[in-house]
C-alpha cells in the first residue's frame, strides 16, 4: 500500500505529524477540551461536528461520519494518493524521503494536473517579469496600478501572443500537450493543438491548500473578447467551489472573522493593495452554496461589495441567499453609482473604503433600495423577497436581527411581514462527543475500549474468539488491533487506519477513537461486554439447536438425543456466564 516509501518511515512521519496543523490549513479549528473542533469540510453544516484529536492524531465528523488520520485527511480533502499525502506531511516535517522517482501510475490525475498548472503559472509569471517595461502587457499592468509586490504575491503572469509558446515550454519539461489540454491550458484544433490563453494577463487561482487549480485571463485590449477568459472545469478546478485570493488572505480573514466578497480579480487585488486584506473574489460566476460553505470555514461575517450597476445589484441580491443559508451574518456595501471596488479605492482611498465598510447596509436596506416602496404592489414584492431571504437564514439570532431590521426599514405593519415569515427550522446537529447510540452494541463498545487501552485489548484476546463477533467490521478491527500490538510496527489508531482493509473499517476506527471514553472502570465494562458477546453467541447457537430439535421431532430423526445433550451443555455455559457477570 505504501509503494516505495519504507513502512518504518511512514510510521515515523505519522508519529511526528501534527494533524491539527495540517487540518488548520483548511479548517478553522477551536480548542474544545482536549480536542479541536470546527465546521466539517466534507459536508454542509452550521454548527461544528468535526473533531480533531491531537493525542490520537485522528479526525472525525459526527455529522457525516468522515474520519481518519492525517494522510486520509489529505487524500480525501486534497484528492492526493497515499504516497502524495505521505510526501506532503514529510515535507512539512522537513523529513527527506528516499528518491522514489515517480512513475506515471504513481500519481493521481489530480496531482499530475496540479503539477501542470503549477508549471504554467510559473511560466506565465516569468514571461511577465521578462517583458520590457514598454511592452503592452507591462503598460497595461501599470495602468491598472498593480505593484511588483502584488504581482509576486499573487503570481500574476502573462500568456504570450503566438499559438504554442506554452506548449513548447511544457514539452521541454516533458509535459505533453494532452496534459495541457486536460488542464484547460491548450485546445485541440483541426490541424494541431494550440495555447488556450494568448496575449492575456494571467491570474492563477489557488485552492485552499495553495495549489494552482485554474486561471483567469484578462484581455489586454477591449477588442479582444471575451474580456475575461476562465479555465474550464477540470478534475482540480470547479468554478462553483473556488474563490480568488482566499489562500493569500486566509490568515487575515481568520483573524478578523469577516470577509469582503467582490466580483472581479482586479477588485480583489486593488483592495489588497489599498490595505484591505480580507477580500476575495468569485471567479466570474455567481456566488454558490459551495462558495458560502468554503468562506464559512474562515469567517462568520460577510460583506458583499458588488459593482453598483444593474448586473452587479442583481448578482448581489442572488448572492445573499447562499450566504444566509450557510449561517453567515451578511451585509451589503453599496458603492456610488457606476463604481466598483477597484475604481472606488483608486479614486478615493483605502481609508475611504474602510470607513464605508464600517457602515454597510443591512439586507433590508439593500432590498428596500431596489424597490419603489410607494407603490403597494411593489411593496408586497419587496416584502416577499425579503421574507424569502430571512426564511433561508440558518442562524436563529441572525434571523431575529434581520426581522428587526426589516421592521425598521420597511413601511409596513408587523402584521404584514409576520405571516410570510415561516417558523425557522431548528438544527439537529449534535456537538462532538454527544453522540450516544440508543442501544449499546457490546462488540462496538468492546472494540472502542480495546482501541483506547492496550491492557483491555489483551484481556479481550484471552477471553473472546474472533468468531464470536457477528459484525464483520468489528471482528476485523479486533483482529487487526491485536496483530498490530504484537507486530513491531506502529500500532496506534492512526496507524490502524492506514492498515484498514477498506474505507468503512477506517471510518469506524476513527469514529471509535475520536471521542474520549470517560466512563468509569473500563476494565469491568470490558468484561461485561465480553460476557454479553458470549451470551449472544450462545443464544444464537441454542436457537440453531432448537430448530434442529423441532425438525428431528417431526421426522423422527435419531439424532434427537445428541442434540438435546448439546443444548443442555450450552444452557450450562450460559448460566455460568450469567453467574460471573453478577
Ligand atoms: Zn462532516
Amino acid at each position: 500500500m505504501t509503494g516505495r516509501i519504507p513502512e518504518e518511515l511512514v510510521d515515523t512521519i505519522r508519529a511526528q505529524a501534527d494533524i491539527v496543523d495540517v487540518v488548520s490549513d483548511f479548517v478553522t479549528l477551536k480548542k474544545t477540551g482536549k480536542n479541536y473542533s470546527g465546521l466539517c469540510p466534507f459536508h454542509n453544516e452550521k454548527t461544528p461536528s468535526f473533531s480533531v484529536n491531537p493525542e490520537r492524531q485522528i479526525f472525525h465528523c459526527f455529522g457525516c461520519g468522515k474520519g481518519g488520520n492525517v494522510f486520509t485527511f489529505l487524500m480525501e480533502h486534497e484528492k492526493m494518493t497515499f504516497i502524495e499525502a505521505v510526501r506532503n506531511v514529510a515535507g512539512r516535517l522537513n523529513i527527506v524521503l528516499p528518491d522514489t522517482s515517480r512513475g506515471q501510475g504513481e500519481s493521481s490525475e489530480a496531482e499530475s494536473l496540479a503539477r501542470v498548472t503549477q508549471f504554467a503559472a510559473r511560466f506565465f509569471h516569468e514571461q511577465l517579469l521578462s517583458c520590457p517595461t514598454d511592452s503592452p502587457v507591462r503598460e497595461y499592468v501599470a495602468r491598472r496600478g498593480l505593484s511588483d509586490t502584488t504581482i509576486h504575491t499573487f503570481l500574476i503572469g502573462y500568456a504570450p501572443e503566438g499559438w504554442d509558446t506554452l506548449i513548447h515550454a511544457a514539452r521541454r519539461q516533458d509535459i505533453g500537450a494532452d496534459w495541457l489540454e486536460k488542464a484547460g491550458l491548450a485546445k485541440a484544433g483541426n490541424q494541431r493543438t494550440y495555447d488556450a490563453f494568448r496575449n492575456r494577463l494571467m491570474f492563477p487561482i489557488l485552492g485552499p491548500g495553495g495549489r494552482v487549480v485554474g486561471f483567469g485571463g484578462r484581455a489586454l485590449s477591449d477588442e479582444d473578447q471575451p474580456k475575461y477568459l476562465n479555465s474550464p472545469e477540470s478534475p482540480i478546478y470547479h468554478k462553483s467551489r473556488e474563490v480568488y485570493g482566499l489562500y493569500q488572505s486566509r490568515e487575515a480573514i481568520r483573524r478578523v472573522g469577516s470577509v469582503v466578497i467582490v466580483e472581479g480579480y482586479m477588485d480583489m487585488l486593488s483592495l489588497y493593495q489599498h490595505g484591505i486584506d480580507t477580500a476575495i473574489a468569485t471567479c466570474g460566476t455567481a456566488l454558490t452554496r459551495d462558495h458560502a460553505r468554503l468562506v464559512g470555514r474562515y469567517a462568520r461575517e460577510v460583506t458583499l461589495v458588488y459593482d453598483s450597476d444593474t448586473a452587479g445589484t442583481r448578482a448581489a441580491l442572488r448572492g445573499i441567499e447562499p450566504l444566509v443559508e450557510a449561517g453567515l451574518w451578511t451585509r451589503i456595501l453599496q458603492l456610488p453609482a457606476g463604481e466598483d471596488p477597484d475604481t472606488f479605492v483608486r479614486k478615493h482611498s483605502g481609508e475611504a473604503f474602510r470607513k464605508r465598510l464600517g457602515h454597510p447596509d443591512s439586507i433590508a436596506d439593500f432590498v428596500a433600495d431596489q424597490f419603489d416602496l410607494s407603490q403597494a404592489d411593489v411593496r408586497e414584492e419587496a416584502l416577499k423577497t425579503l421574507a424569502g431571504l430571512i426564511n433561508k437564514t440558518a442562524d436563529l439570532r441572525h434571523r431575529e436581527r434581520y426581522i428587526e431590521e426589516s421592521y425598521a426599514r420597511l413601511p409596513v405593519p408587523q402584521s404584514l411581514l409576520a405571516p410570510i415569515l415561516r417558523r425557522p427550522k431548528t438544527e439537529h446537529a449534535q456537538p462532538p462527543g454527544s453522540q450516544k447510540t440508543r442501544f449499546e452494541d457490546p462488540e462496538r463498545e468492546l472494540v472502542r475500549l480495546m482501541l483506547q487501552d492496550v491492557e483491555i485489548a489483551f484481556i479481550a484476546e484471552e477471553l473472546v474468539h474472533p468468531d464470536e463477533f457477528t459484525g464483520d467490521a468489528y471482528r476485523t478491527i479486533f483482529q487487526q488491533r491485536l496483530d498490530s500490538l504484537k507486530g513491531d510496527g506502529a500500532s496506534g489508531p492512526a496507524a490502524l487506519i492506514d492498515q484498514a482493509r477498506d474505507e468503512e473499517t477506517a471510518r469506524i476506527i476513527s469514529e471509535l477513537t475520536a471521542s474520549e471514553d470517560t466512563g468509569a472502570d473500563p476494565e469491568s465494562r470490558a468484561r461485561d461486554y465480553i460476557a454479553r458477546i458470549k451470551r449472544d453467541r450462545l443464544k444464537r447457537e441454542m436457537a440453531e439447536l432448537m430448530k434442529k430439535i423441532h425438525l428431528a421431532q417431526e421426522t423422527g430423526d435419531d439424532s434427537l438425543g445428541e442434540t438435546l445433550a448439546a443444548l443442555q451443555q450450552l444452557k450450562r455455559e450460559e448460566q455460568a456466564l450469567r453467574r460471573t457477570a453478577e
